[in-house]
């Protein structure tokens, strides 16, 4: 895989206490430099602005009303690329900051925008950072919208740029028969050629306490790269450098194919 989407949730970069995964950062920035250094082209999209705007703020909750998330977000977002700009620092490597919304590749003008920046900045090796545009849209935020969650942006993005592999961080193994979460004896699905009603139904619903769209979003991801001829992979964001293992084809997580 030449170009390459990698979408970490919040759940691999906040803690479940609340505190920043700074080792998380640290890996990723320091595997996506190595792989950009070897010429891939590589479009990270990040969730964990309310995760981070949460730890700033020193709350412990969510606000329930959608306002005060979106808020929150902002004052997130900032803070969570200057994490990323230290951490991508340290490595030498350049990266850039995109807030899209889900519909964004609809408009044939915008369109055009979003691909011209994009392909600017792939060609000049930076690294493009993606989040969903909280201020203008609550796509990410609202768990009841049929979008939802920076799982399908990532999709969006890998499918209007035509990456070959989409790469979804999460805090757990991959896609399993059940919720590991909930069942001990779940069991590790290595593989998905097709993704059908029976994966919804055992995919649950959202996840984490920091976290959003659960497996359901990544599944509607995976579905769209399948009907793509794309490749998407879920693996454990844990340690980020599995994905050099992901890259090397080593069979960790779950492939999409
Ligand atoms: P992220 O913040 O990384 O996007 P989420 O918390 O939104 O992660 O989604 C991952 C969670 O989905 C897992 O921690 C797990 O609790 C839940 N889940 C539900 N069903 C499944 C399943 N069949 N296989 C794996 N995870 C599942």
């Amino acid at each position: 895989a030449n170009r390459i989407v990698i979408k970490v949730g919040t759940s691999s970069l906040i803690h479940p206490n609340g505190a920043i995964n700074l080792e998380t950062f640290d890996q990723l920035a320091y595997t996506l430099s190595a792989l950009n250094n070897q010429g891939k082209e590589l479009i990270l999209v990040s969730s964990g602005a309310i995760g981070v705007g949460l730890n700033k703020m020193h709350l412990k909750q969510r606000p329930s009303e959608i306002g005060a998330q979106q808020a929150l977000a902002a004052i997130g977002q900032s803070e969570l690329m200057t994490l990323f700009t230290q951490r991508f620092d340290h490595y030498l490597t350049d990266i850039a900051q995109v807030l899209l919304t889900h519909d964004i590749f609809d408009y044939p003008k915008s369109n055009k925008f979003v691909m011209d920046t994009f392909n600017c900045l792939l060609n000049d090796n930076v690294i493009p950072i993606v989040n969903e545009n909280d201020t203008v849209a609550t796509d990410e935020l609202d768990h009841h919208t049929t979008f939802g969650d920076n799982d399908q942006l990532s999709a969006i993005v890998a499918s209007h740029m035509n990456a070959d592999l989409l790469i979804v961080l999460s805090d757990i193994d991959g896609f399993y028969d059940r919720n590991p979460k909930k069942f001990a004896d779940a069991n590790l699905i290595q593989t998905v050629s097709n993704v059908g009603d029976d994966d919804f139904t055992i995919a649950g619903g959202s996840g984490s306490r920091f976290g959003t769209g659960g497996m359901r979003t990544k599944l509607l991801a995976a579905k769209r790269m399948i009907d793509e001829d794309r490749q998407m992979v879920l693996a454990n964001g844990q340690d980020p450098q599995i994905i050099f293992d992901i890259l090397a084809g080593k069979p960790v997580g779950t492939l999409f194919s």
